[in-house]
Protein backbone atom coordinates (compact mmCIF):
# COMPACT_ATOMS: atom_id res chain seq x y z
CA UNK A 1 0.00 0.00 0.00
CA UNK A 2 2.82 1.95 0.90
CA UNK A 3 4.84 1.76 -2.60
CA UNK A 4 2.01 2.00 -4.25
CA UNK A 5 1.16 5.38 -3.20
CA UNK A 6 4.79 6.43 -3.40
CA UNK A 7 4.88 5.16 -7.10
CA UNK A 8 1.97 7.14 -7.70
CA UNK A 9 3.03 10.42 -5.19
CA UNK A 10 6.29 9.69 -7.82
CA UNK A 11 4.07 10.15 -10.80
CA UNK A 12 2.30 12.91 -9.69
CA UNK A 13 5.69 14.49 -8.81
CA UNK A 14 7.58 13.86 -12.61
CA UNK A 15 3.73 14.72 -14.54
CA UNK A 16 2.60 17.29 -12.70
CA UNK A 17 4.49 19.87 -10.29
CA UNK A 18 1.58 22.28 -10.59
CA UNK A 19 -1.16 20.28 -9.46
CA UNK A 20 0.58 19.29 -6.63
CA UNK A 21 0.92 23.06 -5.72
CA UNK A 22 -2.94 23.25 -6.37
CA UNK A 23 -3.58 20.27 -4.05
CA UNK A 24 -1.63 21.88 -1.28
CA UNK A 25 -3.02 25.46 -2.07
CA UNK A 26 -6.48 24.19 -1.99
CA UNK A 27 -6.04 21.98 1.24
CA UNK A 28 -4.62 24.94 3.25
CA UNK A 29 -7.33 27.52 2.25
CA UNK A 30 -10.27 24.99 3.27
CA UNK A 31 -8.01 24.31 6.37
CA UNK A 32 -8.33 27.69 7.16
CA UNK A 33 -12.26 27.45 7.18
CA UNK A 34 -14.81 24.79 8.56
CA UNK A 35 -12.43 22.66 10.95
CA UNK A 36 -11.45 24.79 13.30
CA UNK A 37 -13.57 26.78 16.11
CA UNK A 38 -12.13 30.05 15.35
CA UNK A 39 -9.57 32.41 14.16
CA UNK A 40 -8.03 35.01 17.17
CA UNK A 41 -8.05 38.53 16.03
CA UNK A 42 -6.43 39.50 19.32
CA UNK A 43 -3.46 37.86 20.92
CA UNK A 44 -0.54 38.99 23.12
CA UNK A 45 2.06 36.34 22.85
CA UNK A 46 3.72 38.39 25.75
CA UNK A 47 2.93 39.97 29.29
CA UNK A 48 3.62 43.63 30.66
CA UNK A 49 7.25 41.98 31.09
CA UNK A 50 7.43 40.90 28.10
CA UNK A 51 7.60 37.44 28.99
CA UNK A 52 5.28 34.74 27.56
CA UNK A 53 5.12 30.80 25.93
CA UNK A 54 7.17 30.12 23.40
CA UNK A 55 6.01 30.72 19.89
CA UNK A 56 6.13 27.00 19.20
CA UNK A 57 3.93 26.43 22.69
CA UNK A 58 1.73 29.11 21.34
CA UNK A 59 1.15 27.13 18.02
CA UNK A 60 0.55 23.74 20.16
CA UNK A 61 -2.39 25.60 22.27
CA UNK A 62 -3.57 26.67 18.72
CA UNK A 63 -3.82 23.07 18.55
CA UNK A 64 -6.99 21.96 16.21
CA UNK A 65 -8.77 24.33 17.95
CA UNK A 66 -7.56 27.70 16.56
CA UNK A 67 -6.81 27.97 12.97
CA UNK A 68 -5.27 31.40 12.64
CA UNK A 69 -4.23 33.82 14.85
CA UNK A 70 -3.19 37.40 15.26
CA UNK A 71 0.21 37.29 17.55
CA UNK A 72 2.04 40.76 19.14
CA UNK A 73 3.85 41.59 22.27
CA UNK A 74 2.41 44.81 24.89
CA UNK A 75 4.01 48.38 23.84
CA UNK A 76 4.33 48.72 27.64
CA UNK A 77 6.93 47.53 29.76
CA UNK A 78 6.18 47.88 33.58
CA UNK A 79 8.73 49.21 35.11
CA UNK A 80 9.80 47.27 38.40
CA UNK A 81 11.33 50.36 40.66
CA UNK A 82 13.02 48.71 43.87
CA UNK A 83 12.38 52.24 45.46
CA UNK A 84 8.43 51.42 44.92
CA UNK A 85 8.01 47.35 44.73
CA UNK A 86 11.23 46.31 46.72
CA UNK A 87 11.73 42.87 46.16
CA UNK A 88 8.10 42.07 45.05
CA UNK A 89 8.84 42.44 41.17
CA UNK A 90 5.36 43.29 39.23
CA UNK A 91 4.48 41.78 36.44
CA UNK A 92 1.51 43.69 35.52
CA UNK A 93 0.09 47.18 34.76
CA UNK A 94 -1.94 47.11 38.20
CA UNK A 95 0.67 45.09 40.20
CA UNK A 96 2.55 48.29 40.97
CA UNK A 97 2.29 52.32 41.24
CA UNK A 98 5.76 52.59 38.72
CA UNK A 99 5.16 53.95 35.61
CA UNK A 100 5.03 52.25 32.26
CA UNK A 101 7.22 52.73 29.23
CA UNK A 102 7.05 52.40 25.38
CA UNK A 103 8.94 49.02 24.88
CA UNK A 104 9.92 49.27 21.14
CA UNK A 105 11.90 46.02 20.81
CA UNK A 106 8.66 44.04 21.75
CA UNK A 107 8.66 44.31 17.43
CA UNK A 108 11.91 42.79 17.05
CA UNK A 109 11.09 39.86 19.32
CA UNK A 110 7.80 39.31 17.63
CA UNK A 111 9.43 39.28 14.11
CA UNK A 112 12.38 36.61 15.26
CA UNK A 113 9.92 33.78 16.73
CA UNK A 114 7.66 34.17 13.63
CA UNK A 115 11.14 33.71 11.34
CA UNK A 116 11.99 31.07 13.58
CA UNK A 117 8.99 28.85 11.87
CA UNK A 118 8.56 26.82 9.46
CA UNK A 119 6.67 28.11 6.67
CA UNK A 120 3.61 26.29 6.98
CA UNK A 121 3.39 27.65 10.66
CA UNK A 122 3.61 31.07 9.93
CA UNK A 123 0.97 30.72 7.49
CA UNK A 124 -1.48 30.31 10.60
CA UNK A 125 -0.15 33.79 11.77
CA UNK A 126 -0.28 37.52 11.58
CA UNK A 127 2.35 39.36 13.25
CA UNK A 128 1.45 43.00 14.03
CA UNK A 129 3.40 45.90 15.13
CA UNK A 130 2.77 47.98 18.63
CA UNK A 131 5.73 49.25 20.16
CA UNK A 132 5.49 52.79 19.37
CA UNK A 133 4.16 55.89 21.24
CA UNK A 134 1.54 56.89 19.31
CA UNK A 135 1.81 60.25 21.13
CA UNK A 136 5.29 60.47 19.04
CA UNK A 137 4.98 61.96 15.25
CA UNK A 138 7.86 59.82 14.51
CA UNK A 139 5.54 57.15 15.52
CA UNK A 140 4.72 56.38 11.55
CA UNK A 141 8.46 56.15 11.04
CA UNK A 142 9.00 53.11 13.30
CA UNK A 143 6.36 51.38 11.98
CA UNK A 144 7.91 51.67 8.62
CA UNK A 145 11.32 50.90 10.05
CA UNK A 146 9.81 47.84 11.29
CA UNK A 147 8.85 47.03 8.06
CA UNK A 148 11.83 47.27 5.92
CA UNK A 149 13.98 45.53 8.77
CA UNK A 150 10.97 42.52 8.37
CA UNK A 151 9.62 42.63 5.07
CA UNK A 152 7.20 39.34 4.83
CA UNK A 153 6.27 39.08 8.58
CA UNK A 154 3.86 41.64 9.60
CA UNK A 155 -0.01 42.12 8.25
CA UNK A 156 -1.13 45.39 10.64
CA UNK A 157 -0.57 47.39 13.77
CA UNK A 158 -1.71 46.96 17.15
CA UNK A 159 -3.43 46.51 19.55
CA UNK A 160 -2.43 50.09 20.29
CA UNK A 161 -3.95 51.95 22.98
CA UNK A 162 -4.86 55.80 22.97
CA UNK A 163 -7.42 56.16 26.07
CA UNK A 164 -7.01 53.00 28.33
CA UNK A 165 -8.51 52.66 31.74
CA UNK A 166 -5.33 53.30 34.75
CA UNK A 167 -2.96 52.72 31.66
CA UNK A 168 -2.72 55.97 30.16
CA UNK A 169 -1.91 57.74 33.28
CA UNK A 170 0.73 55.01 34.33
CA UNK A 171 2.96 56.46 31.20
CA UNK A 172 4.83 59.37 31.24
CA UNK A 173 5.17 62.48 29.23
CA UNK A 174 2.47 63.13 26.76
CA UNK A 175 -0.76 61.78 27.25
CA UNK A 176 -1.63 60.44 24.14
CA UNK A 177 -4.79 61.54 22.18
CA UNK A 178 -7.31 60.85 19.36
CA UNK A 179 -6.86 64.38 18.71
CA UNK A 180 -2.96 63.99 17.75
CA UNK A 181 -1.88 64.65 14.20
CA UNK A 182 0.88 61.93 15.43
CA UNK A 183 -2.26 59.37 15.21
CA UNK A 184 -3.25 60.79 12.01
CA UNK A 185 0.31 59.82 10.67
CA UNK A 186 0.26 56.59 12.44
CA UNK A 187 -2.99 55.47 9.92
CA UNK A 188 -1.95 57.60 6.96
CA UNK A 189 0.81 55.55 7.36
CA UNK A 190 -1.48 52.16 7.72
CA UNK A 191 -3.28 52.76 4.82
CA UNK A 192 -0.24 53.72 2.35
CA UNK A 193 1.09 50.45 3.12
CA UNK A 194 -2.48 48.68 3.68
CA UNK A 195 -1.47 47.56 7.37
CA UNK A 196 -4.79 46.61 9.51
CA UNK A 197 -5.27 48.22 12.43
CA UNK A 198 -6.45 47.49 16.09
CA UNK A 199 -7.04 50.48 18.33
CA UNK A 200 -7.68 50.47 21.79
CA UNK A 201 -9.79 53.30 22.65
CA UNK A 202 -12.50 52.94 25.50
CA UNK A 203 -14.97 55.05 24.66
CA UNK A 204 -15.61 56.28 28.53
CA UNK A 205 -14.02 56.89 31.56
CA UNK A 206 -13.74 54.46 34.47
CA UNK A 207 -17.33 54.33 36.31
CA UNK A 208 -18.60 56.91 34.39
CA UNK A 209 -22.25 58.50 35.72
CA UNK A 210 -25.21 56.61 34.46
CA UNK A 211 -26.74 58.48 31.47
CA UNK A 212 -23.86 60.34 31.16
CA UNK A 213 -22.17 60.99 27.34
CA UNK A 214 -19.37 58.92 26.82
CA UNK A 215 -16.07 60.63 27.13
CA UNK A 216 -14.50 59.71 24.06
CA UNK A 217 -17.40 58.84 21.96
CA UNK A 218 -17.36 61.98 19.40
CA UNK A 219 -13.75 62.45 19.07
CA UNK A 220 -13.27 58.44 18.19
CA UNK A 221 -15.80 58.95 15.49
CA UNK A 222 -13.99 61.90 14.05
CA UNK A 223 -10.84 59.90 14.40
CA UNK A 224 -12.34 57.50 11.66
CA UNK A 225 -14.40 59.85 9.69
CA UNK A 226 -10.98 61.41 9.24
CA UNK A 227 -9.27 57.78 8.26
CA UNK A 228 -11.72 56.04 5.47
CA UNK A 229 -9.25 54.05 4.27
CA UNK A 230 -7.43 52.11 6.45
CA UNK A 231 -9.43 48.89 7.90
CA UNK A 232 -9.44 49.42 11.69
CA UNK A 233 -10.47 47.08 14.31
CA UNK A 234 -12.16 48.87 17.12
CA UNK A 235 -11.05 46.80 20.06
CA UNK A 236 -13.53 45.43 22.57
CA UNK A 237 -15.84 47.44 21.30
CA UNK A 238 -14.62 50.51 23.22
CA UNK A 239 -15.29 48.55 26.68
CA UNK A 240 -12.94 47.95 29.39
CA UNK A 241 -13.34 46.30 33.01
CA UNK A 242 -14.41 49.19 34.36
CA UNK A 243 -15.63 50.76 31.49
CA UNK A 244 -18.93 49.74 31.29
CA UNK A 245 -21.29 49.46 28.44
CA UNK A 246 -23.05 52.75 28.01
CA UNK A 247 -26.82 52.88 28.15
CA UNK A 248 -27.72 52.49 24.00
CA UNK A 249 -24.09 50.91 23.92
CA UNK A 250 -25.53 48.73 21.32
CA UNK A 251 -27.31 52.14 19.30
CA UNK A 252 -23.73 54.01 19.35
CA UNK A 253 -22.23 51.02 17.82
CA UNK A 254 -24.70 50.43 15.44
CA UNK A 255 -25.02 54.11 14.40
CA UNK A 256 -21.21 53.46 13.38
CA UNK A 257 -21.50 50.03 11.12
CA UNK A 258 -24.68 51.69 9.21
CA UNK A 259 -22.70 54.49 8.70
CA UNK A 260 -21.59 54.43 5.00
CA UNK A 261 -18.86 57.04 6.52
CA UNK A 262 -17.58 54.33 8.57
CA UNK A 263 -17.30 51.43 6.15
CA UNK A 264 -13.38 50.47 7.00
CA UNK A 265 -14.46 50.51 11.05
CA UNK A 266 -15.08 46.82 12.50
CA UNK A 267 -15.35 45.43 16.13
CA UNK A 268 -13.87 43.28 18.43
CA UNK A 269 -15.50 41.50 20.87
CA UNK A 270 -11.98 40.34 22.71
CA UNK A 271 -11.11 39.89 26.31
CA UNK A 272 -13.20 38.32 29.10
CA UNK A 273 -13.69 41.70 31.18
CA UNK A 274 -15.67 42.28 28.03
CA UNK A 275 -17.49 39.25 27.54
CA UNK A 276 -18.65 39.22 31.09
CA UNK A 277 -21.07 41.91 30.04
CA UNK A 278 -22.23 39.95 27.22
CA UNK A 279 -23.17 37.00 29.24
CA UNK A 280 -24.27 38.43 32.22
CA UNK A 281 -27.89 38.25 30.97
CA UNK A 282 -30.30 36.56 28.09
CA UNK A 283 -30.95 39.69 27.52
CA UNK A 284 -27.57 41.66 26.50
CA UNK A 285 -26.42 38.82 24.95
CA UNK A 286 -29.60 38.87 22.85
CA UNK A 287 -29.02 42.33 22.28
CA UNK A 288 -25.16 41.46 21.01
CA UNK A 289 -26.17 38.55 19.02
CA UNK A 290 -28.68 40.88 17.04
CA UNK A 291 -26.72 43.54 16.67
CA UNK A 292 -24.27 40.97 15.05
CA UNK A 293 -26.77 39.47 12.86
CA UNK A 294 -28.00 42.85 11.05
CA UNK A 295 -24.14 43.44 10.56
CA UNK A 296 -22.27 39.87 10.52
CA UNK A 297 -19.39 41.13 8.19
CA UNK A 298 -17.93 44.17 10.74
CA UNK A 299 -17.21 41.95 13.85
CA UNK A 300 -14.39 39.29 15.25
CA UNK A 301 -13.86 37.36 17.87
CA UNK A 302 -10.77 37.52 19.74
CA UNK A 303 -9.65 35.99 23.24
CA UNK A 304 -7.32 38.96 23.88
CA UNK A 305 -5.08 36.30 25.81
CA UNK A 306 -2.12 37.64 26.78
CA UNK A 307 1.32 34.98 27.65
CA UNK A 308 -1.46 32.38 28.73
CA UNK A 309 0.14 28.99 30.30
CA UNK A 310 -1.58 26.20 28.66
CA UNK A 311 -4.88 25.78 26.07
CA UNK A 312 -7.36 25.47 28.97
CA UNK A 313 -6.40 29.18 29.63
CA UNK A 314 -5.86 30.33 26.22
CA UNK A 315 -9.69 28.62 25.35
CA UNK A 316 -12.09 30.21 28.37
CA UNK A 317 -12.85 33.55 26.71
CA UNK A 318 -14.04 31.72 23.82
CA UNK A 319 -16.10 28.88 26.40
CA UNK A 320 -17.20 32.37 28.15
CA UNK A 321 -19.16 33.57 25.03
CA UNK A 322 -20.91 29.96 24.64
CA UNK A 323 -24.31 31.83 25.18
CA UNK A 324 -23.16 34.26 22.12
CA UNK A 325 -22.43 31.77 19.82
CA UNK A 326 -25.68 29.54 20.67
CA UNK A 327 -27.46 32.59 20.14
CA UNK A 328 -26.45 33.23 16.63
CA UNK A 329 -27.37 31.33 13.37
CA UNK A 330 -24.71 29.58 11.64
CA UNK A 331 -24.08 31.99 9.29
CA UNK A 332 -23.13 34.96 11.22
CA UNK A 333 -21.31 32.64 13.60
CA UNK A 334 -18.90 31.41 10.94
CA UNK A 335 -18.41 35.24 9.96
CA UNK A 336 -17.53 36.20 13.42
CA UNK A 337 -15.26 33.21 14.28
CA UNK A 338 -13.31 32.29 11.13
CA UNK A 339 -14.34 34.18 7.68
CA UNK A 340 -14.40 37.97 8.85
CA UNK A 341 -10.56 37.56 9.76
CA UNK A 342 -9.37 35.13 7.02
CA UNK A 343 -11.23 38.00 4.23
CA UNK A 344 -9.48 41.34 6.38
CA UNK A 345 -5.96 39.60 7.36
CA UNK A 346 -5.59 38.11 3.99
CA UNK A 347 -6.48 41.15 2.44
CA UNK A 348 -4.11 42.66 4.27
CA UNK A 349 -1.49 40.68 3.81
CA UNK A 350 -1.65 41.09 0.01
CA UNK A 351 -1.49 44.56 0.51
CA UNK A 352 1.54 45.35 2.81
CA UNK A 353 3.24 42.28 0.73
CA UNK A 354 2.84 44.69 -2.00
CA UNK A 355 3.66 48.23 -0.58
CA UNK A 356 6.66 46.31 0.27
CA UNK A 357 7.56 44.81 -2.59
CA UNK A 358 8.01 48.58 -4.39
CA UNK A 359 9.59 50.20 -0.48
CA UNK A 360 12.30 47.49 0.76
CA UNK A 361 15.28 47.06 -0.80
CA UNK A 362 15.67 43.76 0.05
CA UNK A 363 12.19 42.57 -0.09
CA UNK A 364 11.88 38.74 -1.85
CA UNK A 365 14.74 37.96 -0.27
CA UNK A 366 12.63 36.56 2.44
ZN1 LIG B 1 -7.17 46.17 24.61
Amino acid sequence: MKMVSTLYARRLLTVSPLLILLFSCVSLASAQTEEYEFNDSHFHLTNNIQEGPSIRDFLNMMGNTVGRSTVFGVPLQQEWLYGVDGDRAPTYYLHSDAPLYYYSFTDAWIAMAYKSLPKEQRARLDPMITGFNPADMYAADHIRRVLQTFPGVFTGIGEFTIHKEFVSAKIPGTVASLQDPAVDRILDFAAEAGLVVILHNDIDLPFAKEGSDPAYLHQVKALFKRHPNPTIIWAHMGLGRTVRPPANHAAMIEEILRDPAFRNIYVDISWDEVAKYFVASPKATKSLADLMQRYPDRFLFGTDGAAPADQSKYLKVFQQYEPLWKSLDPETSRKVRLQNYERIFDEARRKVRNWESTHVVSAGSN
